[in-house]
Formats: structure tokens, C-alpha cells, sequence
């Protein structure tokens, strides 16, 4: 069997094209080289084409926060597109234009109150809402971050510059293959008159992953 690109196969390096910014091969560290194998698994046994696997980086790639950001706005300007969106997130989503593939694993959407907030985490490994946000942050990705927000929530909460209230129940959130989280932050105050639009550049990447707010009209104004 030949896995196309791995180390030690011989080519000659005349194919990097197809994907612009990979590293060569011979720079590619232990899983950049264990996913190229199991891409190529994939496509050996006819389960996917490479257009499709392309297709689903391409989509992914294509997502970032500001997308998350749309659908907390709506959610905060229109009430029945948030109860929809916490009971129903795919349905909501569609309505905004996102269409998650059916290969990806399930979306829940929390809400951030004054009573209860969520902190989302994965312990295990990376998983996040790629689907809609993109890629997560690299710090989401450590050690640290995986270990700490579980044993002291509140304390990496607080080292993102939010202090929560001590009647605030914390409530730490597991990602895995299977289920990804999205918090919808509460609104901050002194936005009634605010659009979507201006809504949604209050919204954060971080306030969505549920280590900080959102922002303030106040904070996001200067800058
Ligand atoms: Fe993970």
C-alpha cells in the first residue's frame, strides 16, 4: 500500500500545490502525518473522494467567529429565533443560512444568565463548534486550559478578566465527538437600541467558548 505523501515514500515533492501553506512533508510532525494516512485510507476504501474531503477543510476553513457572533445577535433581537435556537440549534441555524453537514456531530446551544454560567471545555482533546465558529483558539487546545477549567472554573474564568458574582452557579460543559457547545452569551446592557449588526461586534469568540461576556458597547467602542 502506498500512503500518498507520507514520509519516506519517495516523491519528489511535486504535488504540495494542492494544499497552499502545508509545511513539506519532511517538516510534517506525527499527526499532520497519521491524518494524511488516514486520509488516504479513506479515499483507498472509496468512503470519501479527496474533492470531498477538500470540500469539508474548504467549509470549515471558511468559518470563523463571526458567524457564531450572527446567531447570538439574532438570538438577542429576536425571542423566538432564541427559543428555537436553544431547542432546536440546527433548525435555527438554517434559518441564518448555516447548514451543518450531517457528518458533524451535534450542536447544543447554552445560555449564559445571571444565574448560571457555562464554561465549555474539552478535556479530552480539541472539539469545538467548527462547524459554525472555525478553528478554536490555540490555548483551548493545552494542557492547561483542559485540566484547569474543570478543577477551578472560576479562577481561569476570572484570569480572562471576569469576575463572577458568588451566587453565579458555574456549570463546566465536556465536549466530545459526538457533542459540541455554543454559549450564547447574556446581552450587556445598555444595547436596546443597538441592530444585529452592532449586536454581533459585541460578541466574542471567547464569550462564546463561556470564559468571559461579551463585550460592552463601552468596551468594544474603544476598541
Ligand atoms: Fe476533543
Amino acid at each position: 500500500m502506498t500512503i500518498p505523501h507520507a514520509p519516506g515514500n519517495g516523491h519528489g515533492g511535486h504535488d504540495h500545490e494542492e494544499h497552499p501553506g502545508m509545511a513539506h512533508d519532511e517538516e510534517l510532525g506525527y499527526y499532520a502525518v497519521r491524518a494524511k494516512a488516514m486520509e488516504a485510507l479513506l479515499v483507498q476504501k472509496g468512503i470519501c473522494s479527496p474533492d470531498e474531503i477538500q470540500g469539508m477543510v474548504d467549509r470549515l476553513e471558511a468559518r470563523s467567529p463571526s458567524d457564531g457572533a450572527r446567531v447570538v445577535a439574532r438570538a438577542w433581537a429576536d425571542p423566538a429565533f432564541k427559543s428555537l435556537l436553544l431547542s432546536d440549534p440546527e433548525a435555527a441555524l438554517v434559518q441564518l443560512g448555516y447548514s451543518l453537514p450531517e457528518t458533524t456531530p451535534k450542536l447544543d446551544v447554552v445560555e449564559n444568565t445571571n444565574e448560571l454560567h457555562h464554561l465549555v471545555v474539552c478535556t479530552l482533546c480539541s472539539c469545538y463548534p467548527r462547524a459554525l465558529l472555525g478553528r478554536p483558539p490555540d490555548w483551548y487546545k493545552s494542557l492547561a486550559y483542559r485540566s484547569r477549567a474543570v478543577v477551578d472554573p472560576r479562577g481561569v474564568i476570572s484570569e480572562f478578566g471576569l469576575d463572577l458574582a458568588d451566587d453565579v452557579e458555574v456549570r463546566v460543559l465536556d465536549s466530545t465527538a459526538d457533542l459540541r457547545y455554543l454559549v450564547l452569551p447574556r446581552r450587556p446592557e445598555g444595547t436596546e437600541g443597538m441592530s444585529e449588526e452592532e449586536l454581533a461586534g459585541l460578541v466574542t469568540r471567547d464569550s462564546m467558548i463561556g470564559v468571559t461576556d461579551a463585550r460592552s458597547p463601552q468596551a468594544a467602542h474603544s476598541g
